[in-house]
């Protein structure tokens, strides 16, 4: 069985840095360890394939040698681990997982060949909430690897002579023949030395040092729907990073962030807002402004309204997303204000009016201390 390439092991680019292979392996190590997956006997197997490739490409010089010759290092020599030819056991190739991929090109495996699948992008994209309500178009940059224009991805400087790649022969692909219980198999991966190309090439291209991809800072635009809420993911197919051998480009994945507002708050569909009312309007009623989405528009305050009441304005919220016509409703929270910094005469109002209501509100702390009282002792 021939192994996965050491990358597509630990999921990183060929360009990662050390950190970013790190990464990678600890997140794998700690997902595979054996003692975490004692159930599992291809954990097993997994975890050793993920620490062979991070003992690999965490140091510089194999990570260098393997760049250049991959698994095939003639200085190495076919040391696999375990891999002795016919007549191995099952447990040689890691468990049935391998083999079925081996025989069927599972997806990632190392039996795949012809173009990749470019990797995805992810972008976060924060909108004012406003334009999350009612949807909005941005343009964003998004740096990424695209095939260099001026080699057209072939990494050879314009004009020069390349040469077909001596190890794969122009076809871009590697073959490993193994010999395995089901009979002989053969193992296709991308070529090692010229990376699928085919070509080496003689003076390699400036613009991209012979990469045949550069990064590049792109445009794109993006319509934003009405209703996005923060964590929306918005998918731009082919809009990733380009394929490093001629495939499909990757897909874009826009994560929205909402911005706080001033005055509204949102839940869902449905916005809330907090308004202050005088003494007197909530004691008196009043016809007051409140601010929506939509505008300013008049609400009318009922005689006697207590704090904390809440007023819902239908169809005044956020677009349910995917909808052009189903709108959340604004809950309008009215807090009322006490009166503070009196003068004499406003104080001296105040006295004649808690005489006027006096009785009742006497009434109504007499009642609520009797509620409290048998709420303690009970109803005796
Ligand atoms: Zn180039
Ligand atoms: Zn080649």
């Amino acid at each position: 069985m021939s192994k996965r390439d050491y990358y597509e092991v630990l999921g990183v680019e060929r360009t990662a840095s050390p950190d970013e292979v790190k990464r990678a392996y600890r997140k794998l190590a700690r997902q595979y360890h054996p003692d975490v997956n004692k159930d599992d006997s291809n954990a097993e197997a997994k975890f050793k394939e993920i620490s062979e490739a991070y003992e690999v490409l965490s140091d510089s010089n194999k990570r260098a040698r393997y760049d250049q010759f991959g698994h095939e290092d003639p200085a190495a020599g076919m040391g696999g681990a375990g891999f002795g030819g016919q007549g191995a056991g099952f447990g040689d190739f890691g468990g049935f997982g391998d083999i079925f991929d081996m025989f069927f090109g599972g997806a990632g495996g190392a039996g795949q060949r012809g173009p990749q699948r470019g990797p995805d992008l992810e972008y976060e994209l924060e909108v004012d909430f406003e334009d999350a309500a009612f949807g909005v178009e941005e343009e964003i940059q998004v740096p990424r690897t695209e095939t260099c224009s001026t080699c057209s991805g072939t990494g050879a400087k314009p004009g020069t002579k390349t040469e077909t790649c001596s190890v794969c022969h122009g076809t871009g692909e590697q073959q490993t023949v193994v010999n395995t219980p089901f009979g002989r198999m053969v193992n296709r991966k991308t070529c090692s030395a010229c990376r699928g190309r085919g070509v080496r090439i003689s003076e390699p291209c400036r613009d991209c040092h012979g990469q045949g991809r550069r990064r590049v800072r792109r445009t794109v635009k993006i319509k934003v729907p009405a209703g996005v809420d923060t964590g929306t993911r918005l998918r731009m197919p082919g809009a990733g990073e380009s394929s490093p051998n001629g495939g499909q480009p990757g897909d874009l994945h826009i994560v929205i962030r909402v911005r706080p507002h001033d005055v509204f708050e949102r839940e869902g569909t449905n916005v809330y807002v907090d308004v202050p009312l005088t003494f007197v309007q909530a004691a008196l009623g009043d016809e007051i402004e409140v601010p929506t989405l939509d505008g300013p528009v008049k609400l009318r305050i009922p005689e006697g309204t207590q704090t904390g009441t809440s007023f819902r304005l239908k169809g005044k919220g956020v677009m349910r997303l995917g909808s052009t016509t189903q709108r959340g409703d604004q809950h309008v929270r009215v807090h009322v204000l006490t009166p503070t910094g009196l003068n004499d005469r406003q104080r001296e109002l105040f006295r004649e009016l808690g005489k006027e209501l006096g009785e009742t509100t006497q009434e109504q702390s007499r009642t609520f201390i009797e509620r409290m009282k048998s709420a303690f002792l009970g109803d005796a």
